[in-house]
C-alpha cells in the first residue's frame, strides 16, 4: 500500500477514535488531514491532529513510509513564529528547525513534530513581553522567569500520541538534551537511540561559536547582547567544544 494510502486510511480510522488519554491530563489526539508537501529540504508529507486539551493544530512534517515503521529519526520542535518565520536572532529556532527538516529530507524517513507552543506555552504575546522586559535591561534570568520557562508535560504527552497515531514502534530521537528521552519514554515511547542534533557551522550561526555562553543556556548575538534559548534542547555547533 502506498504511504499515501496508509495516511489517509490512519484519518479515516481516526474520525470517531477516542482512548482513555495519554498522561495525567488524558490527552487524546487525532489525525485530521494529511497532504503532501513538497519543501525546499525535500519532499514531505503534512499530518495535522486535533486534540481534545489545547485547541491548537499540532503538526507532523513526515517524510517517507513512517506508519509501522521501527526506529524512525524524530525531531520535536516548539513553534516559534519570531525565528522560525522572520528569521530573529534572538533565538536559534529557526537554525534549529532548519537543521531538522533538511537532515530527515535526506535520510529514507523521519518525522518533524511541530508543537504549536509558541514561548514554550505562554504564547506569542507573553514571550513578546519577555523581549520587551529584556531589552529594558531585565538579565536573561528575569527575563526567563518572565517567559515561563517550564518543560510542559503535557507537550509530551501530546507527542507521545502523535507517534502512537502514525503506529511509528520506535524512534532515535534528534535531541541534545536526555530529559526529552525520559518524559517521552515515561508516555510509552521507544526511544532506541539518540541523536546529537548538529548544526553545521556556517555564517549564519557564527554567534555559537564566538561565545562560551552557550553553557549556561543562552547564546551572544554579533552586539554581544545574551539571548534566551527558547528550544528546550541546547544547540550544539560541529566543531564546538562539547561537540559530538
Ligand atoms: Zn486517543
Ligand atoms: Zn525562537
Amino acid at each position: 500500500m502506498s504511504m499515501d494510502s496508509k495516511l489517509n486510511e490512519l484519518v479515516e480510522r481516526d474520525r470517531d477514535h477516542e482512548c482513555k488519554g495519554f498522561g495525567p491530563d488524558q490527552v487524546c489526539v487525532r489525525i485530521v488531514a494529511v497532504a503532501k508537501l513538497p519543501s525546499r529540504f525535500g519532499d514531505f508529507r503534512i499530518a495535522a491532529f486535533w486534540n481534545n486539551r489545547d485547541q491548537k493544530d499540532h503538526i507532523a512534517i513526515i517524510h517517507g513510509d513512517v506508519v509501522g515503521a521501527e526506529d524512525v529519526p524524530t525531531r520535536m520542535h516548539s513553534e516559534c513564529l519570531t525565528g522560525d518565520v522572520v528569521g530573529s536572532l534572538r533565538c536559534d529556532c529557526r537554525d534549529q528547525l532548519e537543521t531538522a527538516l533538511s537532515r530527515i529530507g535526506q535520510l529514507e524517513r523521519g518525522v518533524v513534530l511541530y508543537m504549536r507552543q509558541e514561548g514554550r506555552g505562554i504564547g506569542l504575546a507573553n514571550k513578546i513581553r519577555a523581549y520587551a522586559l529584556q531589552d529594558q535591561g531585565l538579565d536573561t534570568v528575569e527575563a526567563n522567569l518572565a517567559l515561563g520557562f517550564r518543560d510542559d508535560e503535557r507537550d509530551y504527552a501530546v507527542a507521545a500520541h502523535m507517534l502512537h497515531s502514525l503506529g511509528i514502534g520506535s524512534i532515535h530521537l534528534m535531541t541534545n538534551n536526555p530529559t526529552k528521552i525520559e518524559q517521552l519514554t515515561r508516555y510509552g515511547v521507544n526511544v532506541s537511540r539518540r541523536l546529537p542534533h548538529l548544526l553545521p557551522p556556517n555564517v549564519h550561526n557564527r554567534f555559537y561559536l564566538e561565545t562560551k555562553a552557550r553553557r549556561s543556556g543562552h547564546y551572544i548575538d554579533f552586539s554581544g547582547t545574551p539571548h534566551l534559548q527558547e528550544q528546550s534542547d541546547p544547540v550544539i555547533v560541529e566543531g564546538m567544544p562539547g561537540a559530538e
